[in-house]
């Protein structure tokens, strides 16, 4: 049995990223991988400007302003954000209204905010130094022309789309998102909505791979319950390889109707790798055939939890093209004793919270393949390696960040 490392390993070297670039619009940019690297054809902001709304003044005017001995500077004009302010200069003795935004004219080098300063009939009165460049925003502070604005390969969150329509790209060019089909196996499976009879268990794999396959960037496509019939399972399987990956839960493990491997090798698929020293999750499979693959996630829900998160989750961040793949891991100390048998890693669920100053991390309670439950409390996964056996309270152990509902 190979490790999960060696797992990853082989499945990230299997896949070759879709290279197929569309185009989306800026509000339907979230989420998607860039596909070429974008430099700022301008400084932005493009010219120097008012942090502040104010006046521009020369800073060397205000050297010996006091309570007792204002500045007093005549203010000679008014500067709105989105005019220009190219013949208006400033002089010693002068100063003009401007507004945040507004273009820093001519002489000026400073702003003074407006609850800072008295304006009386025209005049303006400055108490205390202003030092040159305070509340002025340089022309490409936030970029230079020229530079890097963003990698081609960078996952597209709000700042950067920000970025994007910053720098004049409305129309950008992303990696076509990784076609996912995804079916449930199974003759104990019945759909939500279905009739309850009690030996039967409602379907929430096929909806928890669906969701994941969202989040993660791929185009999900749901294929149904196939039972657990060797005919009608390859029938199925072999419809769904005009899609890019190829998702299954259960159906993998020692059971005598867990046809999915025989089934893949009837289908030509090279399986690659097949039940991994990890818990929950451990009969995993992964497969290929020419560019296509198949992922047969086991059939317990926090299992497949798991087995996406480590393995088909980077695959499809891989597939379109994202060039940052794994989750942040950080340390924190051990709310309790973990303990467990050497030989697997283990990823218990679990929640971390900061106490005076240190992080600490409990597992969410009972620990079953089966109990989802477990997998809604946590906001993280605690990483027993494959050669520890025990983790005592208050050692230090690792944790894998997964989500945070509270943000
Ligand atoms: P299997 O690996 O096919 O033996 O499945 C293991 C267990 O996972 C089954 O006994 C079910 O309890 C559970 N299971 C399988 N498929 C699903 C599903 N689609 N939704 C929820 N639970 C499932
Ligand atoms: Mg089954």
């Amino acid at each position: 049995m190979m490790r999960v490392d060696e797992a990853i390993e082989i499945i990230l070297n299997t896949i070759n990223p879709i290279a197929e670039i569309q185009f989306v619009d800026l509000f339907n940019g979230g989420g998607r991988i860039l596909a070429e690297d974008v430099y700022s054809p301008f400084d932005v902001p493009p010219l120097n400007n008012s942090a502040m709304d104010g006046y521009a003044i020369i800073s060397s005017d205000t050297k010996s302003a006091s309570e007792d001995n204002p500045c007093c500077l005549k203010i000679i004009n008014e500067i709105r954000a989105g005019e220009k302010s190219e013949g208006v200069i400033i002089q010693p003795g002068f100063a003009t209204t401007i507004m945040t935004g507004a273009p820093l004219p001519e002489g000026a080098d400073c702003i003074v905010p407006f609850e800072d300063a008295q304006e009386e009939k025209g005049i303006l009165k400055i108490k205390k130094p202003i030092k040159p460049f305070d509340n002025v925003r340089f022309a490409g502070e936030d970029i230079k022309k020229g530079t890097l604005v963003l990698p081609k390969g960078t996952r597209l969150d709000s700042a950067e789309i920000g970025l994007l329509a910053s720098v004049n790209i409305h129309k950008i060019p992303v990696f076509r998102k990784p076609k996912v089909a995804i079916i449930s196996t199974g003759d104990e499976i019945i759909e939500p909505g279905e009739t309850k009879e009690t030996h039967k268990i409602y379907n929430s794999n096929a909806y928890v791979i669906y969701n994941e396959v969202l989040k993660y960037g791929g185009e999900p496509h749901y294929f149904g319950i196939v039972a657990d019939d060797r005919e009608n399972t390859l029938n199925k399987i072999s419809q769904l390889f005009d899609h890019d990956i190829i998702i299954s839960s259960g159906g993998v493990s020692m059971g005598r109707y867990d046809f999915i491997p025989e089934i893949l090798s009837q289908a030509n698929v090279e399986i690659k790798v097949h039940k991994v020293l990890m818990k929950p999750g451990k009969p995993v499979l992964f497969g290929a055939s020419e560019n296509k693959i198949y992922f047969g996630l086991p059939g317990n829900p926090v299992s497949v939890m798991i087995s996406f998160l480590k393995f088909v989750r980077p695959a499809i961040l891989k597939l379109s093209g994202a060039a940052r793949i794994s989750k942040p891991v950080i340390t924190a100390k051990a709310g309790e004793n973990f303990t467990k048998k050497e030989g697997r890693r283990f990823f218990l669920r679990g929640i971390y919270s900061e106490k005076n100053g240190e992080l600490y991390v409990n597992s969410t309670g009972a620990q079953g393949s089966g109990i989802l439950t477990s997998m809604s409390r946590a906001n993280c996964l605690i990483i027993l390696p494959e050669d520890c056996e025990r983790i005592n309270k208050d050692e230090k152990v690792q944790i894998e960040l997964i989500h945070h509902r509270e943000i």
